[in-house]
């Protein structure tokens, strides 16, 4: 999975937390906690692949000076792509929610995202060790697209990256309190 689709993943993930607390009437209070949950969230999204310099993150400066050794250390799709690394990414996350004050939601941001990156690469390639470092073997789904190479016309991943982004904007239209539906029609019959 390219980062452009984890990141599409990762704002779907926020967008179906944020919605799914709405029902329960927990909205944030202002706008820029918002603003930062999707920020740390896409970051997040981005982060189990600072395990390999040739992702898009772990190429960049600062970001090589983790994915090197932790790719000669430990190779990609590890540590960072298990149940283990959600949880330890949770706890940080709550602990430094609570010395800031931060709400719980966005003290969980960046374990949405990572989970997110997670199940995302469970649709993708090899699959990923969930129980890493207890199980090694990958888990992946029955059927598995296949990343997209730079310049590539890739069918599976650009088909998944669209059903992202339809997602996403149909559950962040909603979100704002339009309808989707009268919205389409306007879009179509502009
Ligand atoms: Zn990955």
């Amino acid at each position: 999975m390219t980062a452009t689709t984890h990141q599409l993943t990762g704002m779907l993930f926020g967008l179906i937390t944020i919605t799914f607390f709405n029902l329960f009437s927990i909205t944030p209070e202002h706008g820029t906690e918002l603003i930062l949950f999707f920020l740390i969230v896409l970051f997040g999204s981005l982060l189990p692949d600072l395990d390999t310099p040739r992702s898009k993150l772990g190429g960049r400066f600062p970001f090589f000076f983790i994915s090197y050794p932790f790719n000669w250390l430990f190779g990609h799709r590890t540590w960072s792509h298990s149940f283990t690394f959600i949880a330890i990414v949770l706890v940080i996350g709550w602990g430094f929610g609570m010395a800031v004050d931060w709400e719980w939601y966005l003290s969980s941001a960046l374990a949405i995202g990572v989970a997110s990156h997670v199940l995302g690469d469970f649709f993708f390639d090899g699959g990923v060790p969930l129980f890493y470092p207890f199980i090694k073997r990958k888990y992946k789904f029955f059927v598995t697209a296949r990343t997209k190479r730079p310049g590539e016309l890739n069918i599976s991943e650009n088909l998944v990256a669209m059903i992202l982004l339809l997602s996403n904007v149909i559950l962040g239209v909603s979100h704002i309190g339009f309808d989707v539906w009268e919205v389409i029609l306007m879009v179509l019959t502009s």
